[in-house]
C-alpha cells in the first residue's frame, strides 16, 4: 500500500509499505482522513530520532477493515476514529484514563507504531470510538486535536461568562477557541500575528483577533468583559510566550500552555506571584475528552469545519510539508483518501 513516510531531516516521500493485519486486540482501519499535525512538521524537520521510512499521520479516521481477536462491540465497514496510541489497559495511568502516560504506550505516527498516512493503519481496539452518521470523515479527523483543545480548556476550570485570550490562531489555538466558546466564555479575543487566520478564526467564534504588535488583547477583553482576562491559552510555543501570557492574564488568573517551546524559556516569576496567578501545562487528551468531542460534533454543539483549509492526496504530502514552513491563511490541511 501507498504511504507517505518521514525519510530524512526536512524529506518526506511517499513509500511502499506491506498493508498491516491485526494482531489480537488490534484493529485494521481504511484510512479516509488524516490531518497534518504541528509535530508532525515539527518531527519532520528536526529528525528528532525518527528512523527512515518512519509513516507519520496521528489524526484519522476511517473505516474498520479487519478485526483481530477479543476486539468485541465493532463491526467491518463502521466508520471510526481512535486514540493514535496503545497501551496497556491495566496500570494506575491507564485506569485513570490517562493512557497517554502508560509506561507500556505505544504512539502511532511518531515513530513507534506506523500512522495513518497511509491506505491502512492498526490501531488498538480499546483506542477506537464509533462516528455518528451525521459527522463525516473530515469531521472525524479533527476529533484528536479537538481533544486537544478540550484538554486545555477542561484543565482551566473554564467556568461560564468569564473572558479569555487564546494566544495563537493555529489549529491547536482554533479548538481551544472553538472549546472555549462551546463551554461559556463570554468573550473569546485570539491574538495573532498572521492576517490570514483572522477571517478563520472569526468564523470559529471569536470575539475579536488582535494583532498582539498592535493591540493588547487584554484590553480588548476589558472592553468587552469590562474585567480582566480570566484565562489565556498559550497555544504558540516559542521563546517568550509563556512570559506575555503571564503579562496578559488578570489578577488570580490562570494561564494554561499549550504550545511546545522546544528551548529554554524565561519568566519573571515576580509577575506570577503578585498576581497569584497559576500555571498549568498540559499534553494530549483522555478517552473521555475524545467521547465527548465525539457528541459534540453530532450534536452541532461544536462545528470546526471551516478549520480545513486544505483537502489533498497522500501524494501531496511531501510538497505540503514544505509549504507548511510559511503556513499563511492555512490552518488544517486534510489528507483524503478515496472511499
Ligand atoms: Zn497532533
Ligand atoms: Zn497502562
Amino acid at each position: 500500500m501507498k504511504a507517505a513516510a518521514f525519510k530524512q531531516q526536512n524529506q518526506m516521500a511517499i513509500i511502499e509499505v506491506p498493508q498491516p493485519h491485526p494482531g489480537p486486540g488490534e484493529v485494521v482501519l481504511k484510512v479516509h482522513n488524516c490531518g497534518i499535525c504541528g509535530s508532525d512538521l515539527h518531527a519532520c524537520q528536526y529528525g528528532m530520532g525518527l528512523a527512515p521510512d518512519t509513516v507519520m499521520g496521528h489524526e484519522f479516521c476511517g473505516e474498520i477493515f479487519e478485526i483481530g481477536s477479543g476486539v468485541k462491540g465493532f463491526g467491518v465497514g463502521e466508520r471510526v476514529t481512535a486514540l493514535p496510541f496503545i497501551s496497556c489497559g491495566e496500570c494506575e495511568a491507564c485506569r485513570r484514563d490517562d493512557g497517554m502516560h502508560c509506561a507500556a504506550t505505544r504512539g502511532l505516527g511518531l515513530g513507534q507504531l506506523p500512522g495513518a498516512y497511509a491506505e491502512y493503519v492498526m490501531c488498538g481496539g480499546q483506542s477506537l470510538l464509533k462516528l455518528p452518521d451525521n459527522v463525516d470523515s473530515r469531521a472525524g479527523a479533527l476529533v484528536e486535536p479537538l481533544s486537544v483543545g478540550l484538554h486545555g480548556v477542561n484543565r482551566a476550570q473554564l467556568r461560564p461568562g468569564e473572558g479569555v485570550v487564546v494566544m495563537g490562531a493555529g489549529p491547536i489555538g482554533l479548538s481551544t477557541l472553538v472549546w472555549a466558546k462551546a463551554k461559556g466564555a463570554a468573550a473569546v479575543v485570539v491574538s495573532e500575528l498572521a492576517p490570514g487566520r483572522t477571517e478563520l478564526a472569526m468564523k470559529l467564534g471569536a470575539s475579536a483577533v488582535v494583532n498582539p504588535t498592535k493591540e493588547n488583547p487584554a484590553e480588548r477583553i476589558r472592553a468587552l468583559t469590562g474585567r480582566e482576562p480570566e484565562v489565556v491559552f498559550e497555544c504558540i510555543g516559542v521563546k517568550s510566550t509563556l512570559d506575555a501570557a503571564i503579562s496578559t492574564v488578570g489578577l488570580h488568573g490562570r494561564v494554561v500552555v499549550l504550545g511546545v517551546c522546544m528551548e529554554p524559556d524565561q519568566i519573571r516569576p515576580l509577575t506570577c506571584v503578585l498576581k497569584e496567578i497559576g500555571i498549568e501545562f498540559i499534553v494530549g487528551y483522555t478517552r473521555a475528552e475524545f467521547q465527548e468531542t465525539v457528541d459534540a460534533l453530532g450534536s452541532r454543539r461544536i462545528d470546526p469545519r471551516p478549520m480545513i483549509t486544505d483537502i489533498i492526496s497522500v501524494d501531496r504530502v511531501p510538497e505540503m510539508f514544505e509549504a507548511l514552513k510559511s503556513p499563511g491563511a492555512r490552518a488544517k490541511v486534510m489528507v483524503e483518501f478515496p472511499h
